[in-house]
């Protein structure tokens, strides 16, 4: 429908000439829309509603701490369910992080992560540290500070020049995409890391305060899980130079690839901050964090008396996001779903490579899978895909347009019937772009 033929709305987005079916409810792994569609929701929204929809024991504590209390704000008071989720997420991390820092969303805890990356290098007198490192394609928010620091040219180029200089770029870490031929997994790794070097050794160590990087890169390339020894040979280079490793995991983390962080699955190597957001709270309530590793703390505090940490946004640690999260997270735990994530996530994956003779590649970690298309007669086909899907019942994530690609990351709980019933959507709407 053209701009002109859009019926006014006062949603600005719509108004703008984006025509969407209204969702009206939620139950499962469906979404039912006002005309009464059942839809997947093939892959949570953006890879957030990781329990599904409807789950009673996440609405009834969102429904008691809201009669209970809502509001109390962080600057003069704490609550039991921002404690409890801190201490738990504490708990389920292997003694990786100290502590826990709320906020409401994924590039608000990236922002914050920046700030507290820089306040680590000025208490620790090294004010000059100011440069970032991340990567080209890799996504970080969409503030003009985490357009910066990621690099999705879309979303990025009309906002030019963005706020920041300090964010410099290196390649992704795509290895079946990008490895020259012949070239072994770990020469290319090798090639990676000297690359990131020879940046440091650009800019100048001295100057480096973190090297920013989605263990799966997620939104733009569609979950390119980072090549082995890659993320060993960042934490290598960040000790040798003095500068912080940041991982964002608010797409690939909270068990999307089948262990609570993802870099669990990837070589085990811990960073010294991470932030988390999407499947924190799967999307019955906005929240996101940051988990703090010890270092960063204990620096931060010893200069606190001369140089307090001032960064504050009026909803973090909101009792009812913080009350949603910790239900959220205490089903995952309890009904044991990142073993369901592990085993449909090898369902989903076997069911896709065999459903078309028109894919170049499935790729992923759990139930964090992209189907990227051969390249058939020169013009991409993912975003006719990604709408005959939404016709036909299933919501699957459309990559950005530097891969022809569609991300599945359905609901944790999705059994293999409905898989099934997803991968046949999927192949139908296939055919139907291609017939
Ligand atoms: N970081 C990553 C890796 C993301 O995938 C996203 C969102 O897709 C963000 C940050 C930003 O999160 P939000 O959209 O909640 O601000």
């Amino acid at each position: 429908m053209s701009a002109e033929a859009t019926p006014p709305s006062a949603i600005f987005h719509r108004s703008l000439g984006k025509v969407y079916p209204t969702a009206v409810s939620g139950q499962g792994i469906y979404l039912e829309t006002k005309d009464g569609k059942q839809v997947i929701d093939g892959s949570s929204g953006a890879a957030v509603s990781c329990l599904g929809h409807g789950h009673p024991a996440v609405i009834q504590a969102i429904v008691e701490q809201a009669q209970r209390m809502s509001f109390a704000h962080t600057s003069f008071f704490t609550s039991n369910p921002a404690e409890e989720l801190a201490e738990l997420l504490l708990s389920q991390s292997a003694g990786a992080f100290h502590n826990v820092m709320f906020l409401s969303s994924g590039s608000e805890a990236v922002e914050s992560a920046i700030k507290l990356a820089r306040q680590y290098h000025v208490s620790n007198r090294q004010p000059e540290r100011i440069n970032f490192i991340s990567r080209r394609y890799s996504y970080h928010g969409n503030t003009l500070g985490c357009l910066s620091a990621g690099f999705n040219p879309p979303r990025r180029e009309q906002f030019a020049p963005l706020l920041s200089q300090a964010f410099h770029h290196v390649s992704p870490c795509f290895f079946s995409r990008d490895a020259s031929p012949g070239e072994a997994e770990s020469a290319y790794v090798d090639r990676l890391l000297q690359e990131y070097e020879q940046k440091i050794q650009s800019l100048g160590p001295k100057t480096i305060a973190g090297l920013i990087v989605e263990p799966i890169g997620g939104a733009t390339l569609g979950s390119v899980p980072s090549a082995e020894g890659y993320l060993t040979g960042l934490r290598r280079l960040c000790d040798k130079y003095g500068s912080l490793l940041l991982f964002d995991e608010v797409m690939c983390g909270m068990g999307r690839a089948g262990t609570l962080h993802a870099w669990q699955s990837l070589g085990n190597v811990a960073p010294d901050l991470q932030t988390i957001g999407k499947g924190l709270g799967a999307g019955y309530q906005p929240i996101s964090a940051i988990l703090v590793g010890r270092q960063v703390h204990d620096s931060i505090k010893a200069s606190q008396d001369v140089l307090p940490f001032v960064s504050g946004h009026t909803y973090q640690g909101h009792s009812i996001g913080c009350a949603a999260a910790l239900a959220v997270q205490k089903v995952i735990i309890e009904q044991g779903l990142l073993a369901n994530v592990e085993a449909m996530g090898k369902c989903l994956r076997s069911q896709l490579e065999a459903s078309t003779p028109h894919l170049k590649e499935v790729r992923g970690l759990g139930l964090f899978l992209t189907a990227e298309f051969k390249a058939i007669g020169g013009s991409p086909i993912s975003s006719r895909v990604a709408a005959r899907c939404l016709d036909n019942g299933a919501a699957v994530y459309l990559c950005s347009s530097a891969v022809d690609a569609v991300m599945f990351a359905p609901p944790f709980i999705i059994t293999e019937e409905e898989v099934g019933k997803l991968v046949e959507i999927f192949v139908l709407s296939v055919n139907e772009v291609l017939l």
